[in-house]
């Protein structure tokens, strides 16, 4: 869940269409077309990367809404099995926070994936969730959008955030990397994330939601 309190605007005379921000916007809100960069204000999180991008050129600047959107989905729109049943597919526990910045759960992308979201910019805009750094989420929404059955290639048109396939996370390493690198006990902490026995510093534990 997000809460957008400002979006952005384009000073027309400053851009110079160079699409800098259409790369970095995680939800497809900044368009370049014609040479001029167009905002879809709905489809904003606020986020703040297309300014970063757009440093040299001055031509973004954040805009305060009226009144703050929230991002968010109805849990109860989704049957509780249907939603345990996708965040399996992804090996992610329902209630497991999946972003840091925005509190996201896992069970709120698997609602707004089975509610219709089909890439992960819809997926954003459905539950705020890559809307502010999107990096430590962006796995674990690919992860669910493919245990879908939704294709998380990136368009090879455009830029933006996310890697091709799932991305890479602890499932996904394959074991000779883990034995080459001991130290990060990476075995030892799959087996217990599969036990369900790791308790992890600053997120709930899976263990005693669950039960
Ligand atoms: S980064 Fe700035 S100058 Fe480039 S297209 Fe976007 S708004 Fe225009
Ligand atoms: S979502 Fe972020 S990058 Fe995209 S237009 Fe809004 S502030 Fe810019």
């Amino acid at each position: 869940m997000l809460i957008v309190a400002s979006v952005v605007a384009v000073e027309a005379d400053k851009c110079i269409g160079c699409k800098a921000c259409d790369r970095v916007c995680p939800t497809e809100a900044i368009i370049t077309v014609n040479k001029l960069a167009v905002v879809e204000e709905s489809a904003c999180t606020g986020c703040n990367k297309c300014i970063e991008a757009c440093m040299d050129h001055g031509a973004i600047s954040r805009k305060r809404l009226e009144k703050p959107v929230w991002l968010r989905v109805d849990l109860e729109s989704q049957p509780e099995e249907k939603v345990a049943e996708l965040c399996a597919g992804a090996r992610l526990h329902p209630a497991q926070s999946i972003c840091p910045c925005t509190g996201t759960r896992a069970r709120e992308v698997a609602v707004a994936i089975l509610n219709g979201a089909t890439t992960p910019a819809e997926v954003s805009i459905q539950t705020g969730v890559r809307g502010v750094c999107s990096m430590w989420c962006t796995s674990a929404v690919l992860r669910l959008l493919s245990a879908a059955g939704h294709s998380t290639e990136s368009n090879p048109k455009n830029w933006r955030l996310y890697p091709d396939g799932v991305g890479p996370s602890i499932w996904s390493i394959p074991d000779s990397v883990a034995d080459k690198y001991p130290e990060y006990r990476l075995r030892e902490s799959r087996d217990a994330l599969k036990s369900g026995d790791l308790e992890l510093v600053g997120f709930p534990n899976i263990r005693q939601e669950s039960e």
